[in-house]
């Protein structure tokens, strides 16, 4: 008789894509609410419309500010014992993998990334966000400052109470679950403006998180498109701070929005244009190179610290252009709802159409195109793009220096690392970069002289919800993930108490 566990059948994505729940009406209070207007929501996949979503606007905004507010102010979540407020955290982040195939799908067929990945990253590390920050609750001390023994001053870490989370359609439920973990875990209220490409999985996380025991009104959701309720949500003066992560044109209408309005705290997670510099001296070049294309087409290049700019040293840069182009075709995209797909769909027409301009613009000034550089399956219906590597790029192209957010590198030459360090330092973004070095005198001089938020060293893909994650220069100003992120939720206040000695 054989011991062995039967295997589990494949799921058949395709055929639950058709049963899949759409519901885009926004979470207010703890209720599902219908908004005035609605836009229709189509899937990157095959561009047929997936179903009704709420257009949000200040009204409902108005509406989600106030249940927030009320929330916030009468304690039913601030003022929980942090072990109480932990424990529904917990509850929260075991929901959402009891649902997890279904949040996979509907990511999936919203923002068109392969549903092997929606699973095992989106859903995995929404998941672990939450639950790490519910460990993290009641683990943070307050501090007692070094005065006088006739006093005593404490300075404890508020809640600031009603925080705007801003959030972008790339990893639409990670990115929703970076603000969400610490502004919930200290006990602030929360109204989540998704963005309107990529709205159903964060309305979905809202009811999971009632389901767990959030109480009504903590954490609301209002789609809609950016000029109207993201605009409405960050110029609201109900509304202390905001978290926003998205581009950098759209981060500094943010500082606007503040100072038209209250003053509000902002926190910008902003666009990347990462280097990733490759000494001659590495002693893995296949590896490296398989690094690189598994890090720039990850998520059809949607990432903000995707290394979209390589700068290879001019003696190794042959040889390397050579292993870059024999990594791209194993990327080239098919459908996102078959589990072997490593790359899906753009997330729409307009991404499409960005790409294909980045595309165009690479080859008039003078690029040459190594790999891909066209649109595919476009019988399907869907927003497809090969997985693209130019060489022969200046750094002072457009394909170097603006953010494609698309699955195209560009391969620039150097002489010598003094040459590395400018180039790669020579752009307004400074979220990540790397250096790949066996000496470590280098790597570690280079790492130093990089501008950046994070720098590898010899690899890419590490993460860890333990170290922040942000960036410098126009790359934005806060640091998401850590326990850094709770500098971003909470306000430090001291308290001084007279003692009579
Ligand atoms: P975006 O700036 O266009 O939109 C982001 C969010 O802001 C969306 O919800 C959108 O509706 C809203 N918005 C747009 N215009 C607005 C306005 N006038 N007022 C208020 N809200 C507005 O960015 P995107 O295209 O959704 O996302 C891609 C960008 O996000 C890239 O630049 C990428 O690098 C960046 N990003 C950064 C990080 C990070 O952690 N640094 C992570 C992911 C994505």
């Amino acid at each position: 008789m054989s011991t062995s566990t039967p295997a589990k059948a494949a799921i058949d994505w395709r055929a639950r894509a058709t049963e899949a729940r759409i519901d885009g009406r926004c979470l207010i209070g703890g209720k599902r609410v219908d908004a005035a207007e609605q836009f229709e929501k189509r899937s990157p996949i095959d561009g047929r419309v997936l179903g009704a979503i709420a257009r949000g606007g200040n009204v409902e905004i108005d509406a989600a500010v106030a249940s927030a507010r009320v929330a916030f102010s009468d304690g039913r979540w601030a003022h929980k014992p942090p072990a109480a407020r932990k424990r529904v955290l917990q509850r929260f982040a075991e929901l959402i993998l009891v649902h997890r195939e279904e949040l996979a799908l509907l990511e999936t067929l919203d923002m068109g990334k392969p549903i092997r990945y929606a699973l095992s990253v989106d859903v995995a590390s929404t998941a672990s966000c939450i639950q790490w920050y519910a460990e993290a609750i009641d683990k943070v001390y307050d501090e007692i400052a070094p005065t006088g023994r006739n006093a005593l001053a404490l300075i404890t870490r508020e809640p600031m109470g009603v925080i705007g989370a801003i959030v972008p359609w790339n990893y639409p439920m990670i990115m929703a679950s970076w603000k969400l973990g610490p502004a919930l875990a200290t006990g602030n209220s929360v109204v989540l403006k998704p963005s309107e490409k990529s709205p159903l999985t964060a309305l979905r996380l809202a009811e999971i998180a009632l389901e767990a025991g959030l109480p009504e009104g903590v954490f609301n959701v209002v789609p809609g498109f950016g000029h109207e309720a993201g605009e409405a949500l960050a110029l609201h003066p109900g509304v202390d701070a905001i978290g926003f992560t998205g581009s950098t044109r759209v981060g500094r209408k943010m500082l606007e929005y503040s100072s038209r309005s209250n003053l509000k705290r902002v926190f910008n997670e902003l666009g990347g244009k990462s280097a990733f510099v490759v000494f001659p001296d590495f002693d893995d070049l296949d590896r490296c190179a398989q690094t690189l294309a598994g890090s720039i087409f990850f998520n059809q290049g949607e990432s903000c610290n995707a290394p979209s700019r390589l700068f290879v040293h001019e003696s190794i840069a042959d040889d390397f252009a050579k292993k870059l182009a024999a990594e791209a075709p194993k990327y080239q995209p098919a459908d996102p709802l078959d589990a072997k797909t490593v790359m899906g769909a753009l997330v729409d027409e307009t991404q499409l159409r960005t790409v294909m301009g980045y595309i165009e613009s690479g080859s008039a000034e003078g690029a040459s195109v190594l790999a891909g550089g066209r649109q595919a399956r476009s019988e399907t219906g869907g927003y497809y793009v090969e997985p693209t590597i130019f060489d022969g790029v200046r750094n002072d192209m457009k394909i170097a220096r603006e953010e494609i957010f698309g699955p195209v590198l560009s391969m620039i030459r150097f002489k010598d690392e003094a040459d590395a360090v400018r180039m790669a330092n020579d752009s307004a973004y400074g979220l990540q970069a790397s250096v790949w070095s066996s000496h470590i005198d280098r790597a570690h001089r280079v790492a130093r002289a990089l501008h950046a938020g994070t720098v590898h060293v010899n690899q890419y893909d590490e993460d860890d919800i333990t170290v922040p994650f942000g960036g410098v220069k126009q790359s934005g100003n806060g640091r998401d993930k850590s326990l850094h992120a709770f500098e971003k939720y909470t306000e430090l206040k001291t308290t001084w108490l007279r003692i009579n000695g």
